[in-house]
C-alpha cells in the first residue's frame, strides 16, 4: 500500500472491495476523513477513493447502531428475483441488465413453472428485461400464488396503461406493481429512459389508484438530474393511499448505463436534499433527518430483541411517513425522536433498557406501527400488512464496483432466479451479481 498519506485518518473499518479497473478483491479500508471514504489500492491500478457518505455523523451513528444490535442469525431475508425475460419494450440507456439488446430466448414456460412450484410462502418478484412481454405471465402468476407466495411484478407500466390489462393481472393473483417511475419531468425521462413519458405514467398511474392496486414507485435518482423529482413523486404519493411505498434507487454505472459514477447519489445525500424542500403536504421532511436515524435504529432495535427479520445490507435506509389528509407526517409527530435515538444509543452499549425503549415506542408500535405490521412490510407483504395510512420510502445506494465493501456483501439479502438456466437456477443477486458478471468479463 503506498498511502502513507491516509494512514493519519481514522479508520472505522477494514475490509474488502474490488479494483474498479481490473475488479481483482483488494482490501480495503472505510476511514473518515471530512467525508466517510472507502480508500482501496490495486497493485496495478493504483490508489482509489470513493465517498460513502458526506455526513459522517449520521454514518456513524446508523452504522453503529446497524453493526452492534442487527443480528447476522436475524439478518436474513430472502426475496427471490425471478428473471422471466430480456425482452423489453423500452430501451433505457440506463438499463442495468442491458435488456433488449441481444437477442436471448425466453426461459420455456415449463422451466419457469417447474422454478415457480419449488417457492412455497417466500416474496417473488419478477423482473426482466419486462415480465409483461411474456403472454403467459398469468399462468406464473397463478402457480406462484397457489403455494402461497407474495407476487410483485416489476414494470416499466406500458402495458398496464391498459387498464383491461391490468384488471387481468390483478385477477391473476398478482399483489403489487412495483411502477418504475422517475417523477414528472419529460427532460429527465428523455435522458434515463430515452423518451417522453410523462403522460403515460399519469394514465399508468390513474389505472393503478382507480383499481387501488398497491404499489410501490421504484424512482432512480442520478445527481444533478432528478433529486427534485423525489419531491414531487411523495407529493403525489400524500393524495393517493393505493402508493404503499417509494424506492429511491441511487443511479449506478451498471449495464449499459454510461452517465458516469459521479451521477450517483449517497443515501445520506437524498435525506439532506429533501431536509431542504418541506412544502404544506410534506411537514415530515422538517425532521427527516433525525427520523431516518431513529426509524432504523427502531428497527434495529426489534430485530435485536427477536421481534422481526430485517433486510441484511447496510445499503438500504428506510422513512416512515404517515399519511393524513393528502400530506406526510414524519415519525417526530408521533414519538420524541431525540428521546428514541439516545435510548437505543445508550442500550447498544450496555445492553440495559429495553423497558424504556419499548414504554417509549409503545403508544407507535400498538397503533400505527406494530411489530407484525413491520414485519410483514420488511418481507414486503405491503398488501397483507394493511398499510392504510402508512407509506415506507427506502434510500438505497446499490453497490457497485466503486463502493461495494466485502463484508457488507456477504449479508446481502436477495436471490437471483433463472429458470432453466443449469447451474445458476437460484444465485446472489443484486449488486455483488453485477460485479461478478463484469469481473467475468
Ligand atoms: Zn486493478
Amino acid at each position: 500500500m503506498k498511502g502513507n498519506k491516509i494512514s493519519t485518518k481514522r479508520t472505522i473499518k477494514y475490509s474488502t472491495s474490488v479494483c474498479p479497473v481490473c475488479l481483482k478483491t483488494v482490501k480495503a479500508r472505510i476511514i473518515e476523513d471530512k467525508d466517510i471514504v472507502l480508500v482501496k489500492s490495486c497493485e496495478e491500478h493504483g490508489d482509489f477513493r470513493f465517498v460513502l457518505s458526506s455526513d459522517p455523523e449520521f454514518y456513524k451513528s446508523l452504522y453503529g447502531s446497524f453493526s452492534r444490535l442487527v443480528k447476522a442469525s436475524k439478518r436474513k431475508i430472502n426475496q427471490y428475483y425471478m428473471f422471466l425475460t430480456m425482452r423489453c419494450n423500452m430501451r433505457c440507456p440506463i438499463c442495468y441488465v442491458d435488456a433488449g439488446n441481444k437477442p436471448i430466448e425466453d426461459p420455456s414456460t415449463e422451466h419457469v413453472i417447474q422454478s415457480a412450484n419449488k417457492l412455497k410462502d417466500k416474496h417473488v418478484s419478477l423482473m426482466g428485461g419486462e415480465p409483461t412481454m411474456r403472454e403467459d405471465i398469468h399462468k406464473i402468476v397463478r402457480a406462484l400464488r397457489k403455494n402461497d407466495n407474495v407476487v410483485s411484478v416489476y414494470t416499466n407500466g406500458l402495458k398496464i396503461s391498459d387498464i383491461e390489462y391490468l384488471k387481468g393481472l390483478i385477477t391473476s393473483g398478482v399483489n403489487d406493481i412495483r411502477l418504475q417511475f422517475d417523477g414528472f419531468n419529460d427532460e429527465t425521462y428523455k435522458i434515463l429512459r430515452g423518451m417522453k413519458l410523462v403522460e403515460a405514467k399519469k394514465k399508468i398511474l390513474s389505472n393503478l389508484a382507480m383499481l387501488n392496486v398497491p404499489t410501490v414507485l421504484e424512482h432512480v435518482v442520478a445527481r444533478d438530474l432528478n433529486e427534485k423529482g423525489m419531491l414531487d413523486t411523495l407529493e403525489y404519493a400524500a393524495g393517493h393511499k393505493n402508493i404503499k411505498g417509494i424506492g429511491f434507487n441511487s443511479y449506478r454505472n451498471y449495464g449499459r448505463a454510461s452517465l458516469g459514477h459521479e451521477r450517483s447519489v449517497q443515501n445520506n445525500e437524498m435525506v439532506s436534499f429533501l431536509a431542504k424542500h418541506t412544502s404544506k403536504n410534506l411537514p415530515a421532511l422538517a425532521t427527516i433527518r433525525d427520523d431516518v436515524l431513529a426509524f432504523n435504529k427502531i428497527l434495529y432495535f426489534l430485530n435485536n430483541i427477536g421481534l422481526i427479520p430485517i433486510r441484511s445490507c447496510f445499503n438500504h435506509i428506510y422513512f416512515a411517513l404517515f399519511r393524513k389528509n393528502n400530506r406526510l407526517d414524519g415519525l417526530s409527530s408521533y414519538i420524541n425522536v431525540g428521546k428514541i435515538i439516545k435510548l437505543i444509543d445508550n442500550y447498544q452499549v450496555s445492553g440495559k433498557g429495553k423497558l424504556s425503549i419499548m414504554l417509549e415506542l409503545s403508544g407507535l408500535l400498538k397503533h400505527a406501527l406494530s411489530p407484525e405490521i413491520l414485519k410483514l412490510m420488511l418481507l414486503g407483504r405491503i398488501n397483507e400488512a394493511n398499510l392504510n395510512d402508512i407509506l415506507i420510502a427506502q434510500f438505497v445506494s446499490p453497490c457497485d464496483k466503486y463502493t461495494y465493501v466485502g463484508e457488507s456483501a456477504k449479508y446481502c439479502f436477495g436471490q437471483e432466479i433463472h429458470p432453466g438456466e443449469k447451474g445458476k437456477e437460484i444465485s446472489q443477486a443484486s449488486g455483488i451479481k453485477n460485479i461478478e458478471r463484469e469481473s467475468n468479463h
